[in-house]
């Protein structure tokens, strides 16, 4: 057990009145032991009266030392344990407000960054790329006839779906890619330093990557196909006229025949 200041305070002042009593004590019997050697009367009554004052004090010393220890410790204990209390939720408080920020910006079903972290990251690199004059790609995915493996297959194992091209999104990236789930089974990858030629490479081997994956849950084997839009940015545009070039390329590749990448 820790002590609180004010605790080991308390405790020196208990032990500095337990020595005072102590030597009062002393004194007392000293006194009693001499009042039986001197019988002069005069001496006796001085000796009565200082052995009066001594009981006295004694007593004051006793008063004082249980006020101390029945009614102000309990105080003292109680107040450094409502502070102890008051310090653990501070603390818990600020990692459940950090917690609580992550997960306004996290995906529940694939951990993945959400729309809102998307929206920011975007601005921000904008910003950035703008500054340091290298180009930004995005590429937006689509699964493709995602309803109809829900309707076949149920909504779990649409989830399940959903979980392995993020995670196929995720080891295809590199570290400074922002890969995001944008909401339903729509996907956004910005890609820092990729010019149209790089980026379309990159689209390409994605697209590939999840046509060819296999997607296992209980006994239903998958496939799934995904179709992306790609725009390398014109350091111009707003990141909202940027996204919807690129979206607006998705929608091209979806009319093209889906499972393809268009730029
Ligand atoms: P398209 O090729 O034109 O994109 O067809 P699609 O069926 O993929 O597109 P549509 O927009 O018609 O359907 C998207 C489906 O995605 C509908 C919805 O049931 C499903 N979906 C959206 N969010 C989730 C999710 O969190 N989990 C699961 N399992 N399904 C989802
Ligand atoms: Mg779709
Ligand atoms: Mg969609």
């Amino acid at each position: 057990m820790r002590f609180h200041k004010a605790e080991s305070a308390f405790f020196v002042f208990i032990f500095v009145i337990l020595a005072a009593g102590l030597v009062t004590l002393h004194a007392y019997v000293l006194l009693q032991s001499f009042a039986m050697d001197l019988d002069a009367p005069s001496r006796l009554a001085e000796l009565n009266y200082l052995n009066k004052l001594l009981f006295a004090t004694g007593v004051l010393l006793a008063t004082a030392l249980s006020f101390g220890i029945f009614f102000i410790y309990p105080l003292i204990r109680s107040q450094a344990r409502e502070e102890g209390k008051l310090r653990a939720m501070t603390v818990s408080l600020s990692a459940r407000s950090e917690t609580l920020e992550q997960a306004a910006l996290t995906d529940g079903l694939t951990g993945m960054q959400n729309r809102r972290y998307f929206d920011d990251a975007l601005k921000e690199y904008l910003e950035e790329f703008r500054r340091i004059g290298k180009p930004v790609g995005l590429m937006i995915l689509d699964l493709d006839h995602f309803k109809q493996v829900n309707d076949t297959h149920g909504h779990d194992v649409g989830d399940e779906v959903l979980r392995a091209v993020a995670n196929c999104l995720k080891d295809m990236t590199r570290y400074h890619d922002v890969v995001a789930r944008l909401g339903g089974e729509e996907f956004a990858v910005v890609t820092p330093n990729m010019d149209a030629e790089l980026l379309s490479k990159f689209a390409e081997r994605i697209r590939r990557a999840v046509a060819n994956m296999t997607v296992l849950s209980g006994n239903v084997r998958l496939k799934v196909t995904t179709s992306v839009g790609l725009a390398v940015w014109d350091r111009k545009e707003t990141a909202e006229e940027f996204y919807r070039r690129a979206d607006r390329q998705l929608y091209e590749a979806k009319r093209q025949g889906r499972n393809r990448v268009c730029a």
